[in-house]
C-alpha cells in the first residue's frame, strides 16, 4: 500500500528475492469520490515510486502499476485480481494489514489466498490495546498515555514521571503576542528529482481541476529525506515546540511543528526511532517541549489507532451531535472573508498540511459549530492532507474535532468563541469581523455559532462537568439576545453550506 513504504516491515520477513514479487499500484479509486489535493496525490505517488526504485536496487522484483497504464483497473480488488491472474503464484499474497477498514474488508471479500500480517509500525499492538480496553472500557487518552510511558519506560523515574507531573500543558499554551514568532529555522526542503517531476506532470495532467498546487513541491519522499527532516526538527524546532504548540500566526504554516506526520504515516519513519531521536534531545529542549511531543507520539497517535480498530466499522456512522449539513465549498478553495479560516485553508491547499491547532480549533471547530456531518469532515480531511490515513483521520475528525463519537476521543467538544482564536493568533486584527461580537454586521461567525451551539445542545451537554463554565456564561445572556443569536446562526448556516464539493456520503 502507498502508506506502507518500509522494506524492512513485517510483510518482508522471509522475503525471497529469487521468487517473491512486490506489487504496488497507483489507483484512481481514492481520488475520484472526493476532489483530492494534488499535492497529496503527488506525495503518495512520488514516495511509492522512490520506494519501488530502492527495492529494485536491492535486487527485489517489483511489479508496479502506474496510474496511466491502460491495463490498470484502478481499484485495489480489481487490480490485485488482474496481477494475481498474471503471476499465478504457487504461494499466497502477503498483505501488511491496511490502515483502512474498507480496504481490508474489500480484500477479504476476494477469493484469493491473502494472508494479513500485523503492522509492526506501532508501539501498541491491536491485541495489546484490546486487552487494555477490556480491563478498562472507559479508558481515556490520559490513562492510556500513562500506561505507555510506564511500558516504554519513557520520561520515568521509577514509578513516577520525570519532573513530578505527567503533562506540562499549562506551559504549552503560549501565543506569540505582539512581537510575532521568534526566529525560526523552517523544515528542510527537498527539490523535485526526475522521479518526482514525472509524478508532478502526471498529477497535473490527470487531475487538472483538483484543489491544491504543485508549485515548489519539496516534501520528503524517501526514507533518507525523512531521517534528515527528523534530525532537523530535533536540532532546530523541538526547543520551542512545546510552549508554542497551540499558537498560530498569519503566513506561517509550520512554525515549530515537526511536520513528521506524513513520513511517519507512510512508514518512511518508525515511531521508535522518532522517540529515540527526541529523547536524545541534541538541542537541550526543555522538559515541557519533549514531554509535549512524546505525548503526541506514544499517547495520542497510538490511542487513535487503537480506538479505530476497536470501534470500526460502526464508528464511521457515529453522529452524536446529530449534525446534518454538508461541508461548505470554501473548505476546498479558501474563498472566505473569515481571516482565520482563509489562513488555515490556504495552508491546507498550498502544503496539504496545517498544524494541529489549525485543524482542531479553526478548521474542525468551525465545522462542529456549523453542524457539518462528521463523516463529511473526515472525507474532506482525507482528501486534503498529505498525512491523512483512515485510521488516524476518522477518530481525529469524526471523534475528536466533531465530538461525533459522543466522548470517546475527548470528554467534551472542542468548541470556543472567536476570543480563543484572537488570544492564540494575529488573525482577528486583520479580519473584517470582531471576535467579541455575536450580533451585528461585523459579528464573528465563530462567536455567533459558539453561543448557538451551546444553546442548541443544552440538553446533551449542560450536565457535562467540563461544560459548566460555558453554560453559566450562556445563562447570563438575556433571552432576547440568545434568540437573536440563534436567528443569525440559522441564516449563517444556510448561507455557508449552500454550495459543497462533496457528493452525498457513500460509505458511512
Ligand atoms: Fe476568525 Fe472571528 Fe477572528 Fe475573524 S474575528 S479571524 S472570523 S475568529
Amino acid at each position: 500500500m502507498g502508506d506502507q513504504l518500509d522494506g524492512a516491515s513485517a510483510a518482508f520477513h522471509g522475503f525471497d528475492a529469487a521468487q517473491d514479487i512486490i506489487l504496488q499500484m497507483e489507483l484512481r479509486e481514492e481520488a475520484s469520490t472526493v476532489p483530492q489535493n494534488k499535492r497529496r496525490i503527488a506525495f503518495f505517488f512520488s514516495a511509492m515510486r522512490h520506494f519501488r526504485d530502492e527495492q529494485r536496487a536491492l535486487g527485489r522484483q517489483v511489479w508496479y502499476t502506474e496510474l496511466d497504464d491502460p491495463e490498470n483497473r484502478q481499484s485495489f480488488p480489481a487490480e490485485l485480481q488482474r496481477r494475481f491472474d498474471q503471476a499465478r503464484p504457487d504461494g499466497e499474497i502477503i498483505v501488511l494489514e491496511p490502515g483502512d477498514y474498507r480496504v481490508r474488508a474489500a480484500l477479504e471479500a476476494l477469493d484469493l489466498p491473502i494472508r494479513f500480517i500485523e503492522d509492526d509500525h506501532f508501539l501498541c499492538s491491536r491485541s495489546e490495546f484490546q486487552a487494555l480496553i477490556a480491563a478498562n472500557p472507559t479508558m481515556i487518552l490520559e490513562t492510556f498515555y500513562r500506561a505507555m510511558r510506564r511500558k516504554l519506560n519513557v520520561l520515568m523515574e521509577g514509578e513516577e514521571p520525570v519532573g513530578g507531573q505527567w503533562n506540562f500543558d499549562r506551559d504549552n499554551r503560549k501565543s506569540f503576542g505582539r512581537k510575532g514568532p521568534p526566529l525560526m529555522i523552517p523544515p528542510p526542503r527537498f527539490p523535485a528529482d526526475d522521479t518526482t517531476r514525472a509524478v508532478l506532470d502526471l498529477v497535473e495532467r490527470s487531475f487538472p481541476d483538483n484543489p491544491g498546487s504543485l508549485q515548489d513541491f519539496a516534501i520528503p519522499v524517501t526514507r533518507a529525506q525523512a531521517l534528515q527532516s527528523l534530525d532537523d526538527f530535533v536540532r532546530h524546532r523541538l526547543p520551542d515546540f512545546g510552549r508554542f504548540q497551540d499558537a498560530m500566526a498569519g503566513g506561517q504554516a509550520f512554525l515549530f511543528h515537526s511536520v513528521l506526520s506524513g513520513p511517519l504515516n507512510l512508514h518512511l519513519l518508525r515511531p521508535l526511532e522518532v522517540l529515540r531521536a527526541v529523547l536524545a534531545n541534541p538541542s537541550n529542549a526543555p522538559l515541557n517541549a519533549v514531554e509535549g511531543f512524546v505525548r503526541q507520539l506514544i499517547g495520542w497517535r497510538e490511542f487513535v489507532r487503537g480506538i479505530y480498530w476497536h470501534l470500526m466499522p460502526d464508528y464511521a456512522a457515529r453522529n452524536a451531535m446529530g449534525a446534518t449539513l454538508p461541508m461548505p465549498r470554501f473548505y476546498w478553495t479558501g474563498d472566505t472573508d473569515m481571516r482565520c479560516l482563509h489562513e488555515a485553508i490556504g495552508h491546507t491547499i498550498d502544503h496539504a498540511y496545517a498544524h494541529h491547532i489549525e485543524r482542531l480549533m479553526v478548521l474542525g471547530e468551525f465545522a462542529l459549530l456549523l453542524g457539518v456531518r462528521p463523516y463529511d469532515v473526515h472525507r474532506w480531511h482525507m482528501s486534503m492532507f498529505w498525512d491523512a490515513i483512515d485510521w488516524v483521520s476518522l477518530p481525529n475528525t469524526l471523534g475528536m474535532s466533531q465530538h461525533g463519537d459522543g466522548g470517546v476521543m475527548g470528554t467534551k467538544p472542542y468548541a470556543a468563541s472567536g476570543a480563543y482564536i484572537d488570544r492564540m493568533s494575529d488573525h482577528c486584527g486583520r479580519c473584517r469581523y470582531h471576535p467579541g461580537k455575536s450580533l451585528g454586521e461585523d459579528a464573528c461567525p465563530f462567536t455567533t455559532l459558539y453561543w448557538d451551539f451551546l444553546a442548541r445542545h443544552r440538553r446533551k451537554l449542560s450536565r457535562n462537568p467540563r461544560m459548566r463554565g460555558p453554560y453559566q456564561n450562556l445563562m447570563r445572556k438575556p433571552a432576547k439576545d440568545v434568540l437573536a443569536i440563534r436567528r443569525r446562526a440559522t441564516a449563517l448556516r444556510k448561507e455557508l453550506t449552500r454550495e459543497t464539493f462533496l457528493r452525498e456520503p457513500d460509505q458511512a
